[in-house]
């Protein structure tokens, strides 16, 4: 209660041929309105599977989801497919990675933007081509006015990707979820896209759910972060304390990969040794044990049979000690 959007004990699960994978395994987070939480982690982490739960987009014949997903004070596991597709467009919209998945070849990106705005507030076809002229200049499109009987194809990568922000933001959800939106995107391009994203935020006030495997694009734009390994949630705080002072070994290999925009040369990435575990079969203890560099320096081997719990509020699911945490990333990690 209290916030906006409250994410509590969320657990997703798909039945395969193999058996079960537990894809998102008891994650909890909340939303303020006007903020922004960036959710980080590779692909398959369970940050895309959170969000389509949220807009109750995965399906429900191989899906089982359980928890509390509650949405300006509305229960959304269990709400009904009419419901949620009333909320989808209207209160709560999404951005993909590609805008080419999102946008049909067949219709003008005009017809496309006003489609959602026709549907859920009953415009005119009037009304609705006024409104994405109006939304394509909102996101920077140059000509709007003629560019909104263009087809997407006659867009270039940078300007689909603006029109699907339009699209989503034209009847002025409370809450964008954004995955991977810029990835696809040239550095510039996507320096652009994200200041875009900031200045609408503050212009429409949307929350923003900011689904990224890349810690750079978190911190120029979210408020707090969540970072997500193996479908659970192993570290949470502010940008400034994430960035600052990351307490979980796995926030640390995020970190030192991150590439450098403001080097001139590219510099050698850092990545973390291994690749995320089976969801089929997640190793006991701490998920990340076996990429980890640090379980010979939690007492008594731990690491490999206790799973740590992410407490409350900003902290990390680590057996390491604050003081262990804090030594090792100053002395060992950030130095590098
Ligand atoms: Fe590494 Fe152990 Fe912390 Fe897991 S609990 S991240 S294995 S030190
Ligand atoms: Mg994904």
């Amino acid at each position: 209660a209290g916030s906006f959007l409250s994410v509590s004990d969320l657990h997703v699960s798909f039945a395969t041929e193999d058996g079960i994978v537990k894809a998102v395994d008891g994650v909890s987070f909340d939303l303020q309105r006007g903020q922004t939480l960036g959710i980080v982690g590779e692909s398959g982490s369970g940050k895309s599977v959170t969000n389509l739960s949220i807009l109750g987009l995965h399906d429900p014949k191989t899906t089982s989801v359980s928890g509390d997903i509650v949405l300006d004070g509305q229960y959304l596991i269990g709400a009904g497919e009419r419901t949620l597709e009333h909320l989808r467009g209207n209160k709560m919209a999404m951005i993909f990675q590609d805008a080419l998945t999102a946008l049909s070849p067949y219709y003008t990106v005009g017809r496309q933007i006003s489609e959602p705005y026709r549907k859920h507030l009953g415009a005119s076809r009037r009304e609705a081509r006024e409104r994405a002229v109006e939304m394509l200049e909102k996101v920077g499109i140059p000509g709007a006015k003629l560019r909104v009987d263009d087809y997407p194809h006659q867009f270039s990568g940078g300007m689909r990707q603006r029109a699907m922000i339009a699209m989503a933001l034209v009847c002025n959800p409370d809450l964008l979820i954004a995955d991977e939106p810029t990835t696809a995107l040239d550095v510039t391009v996507q320096a652009q896209i994200l200041d875009l994203l900031k200045d609408l935020q503050q212009e429409f006030g949307s929350a923003i759910i900011l689904i990224t495997h890349d810690l750079g694009v978190v911190s120029r734009t979210a408020d707090d972060i969540l970072v997500m390994y193996a479908g659970r949630a192993v570290e949470r705080g502010t940008v400034r304390e994430v960035m600052r002072s990351p307490q979980h070994p796995y926030t640390w290999g995020l970190l030192t990969s991150m590439p450098k925009l403001t080097s001139a040369v590219e510099e050698p990435l850092t990545p973390i040794p291994g690749a995320p575990p089976s969801l089929l079969a997640p190793p006991p203890g701490c998920p990340f044990h076996p990429r980890c560099g640090f379980p010979g320096d939690v007492n008594g081997g731990r690491c490999s049979t206790e799973r740590p719990e992410l407490p409350e509020g900003r902290g990390a699911a680590c057996h390491l000690t604050p003081e262990q945490k804090h030594t090792i990333f100053t002395e060992r990690i950030r130095p590098r």
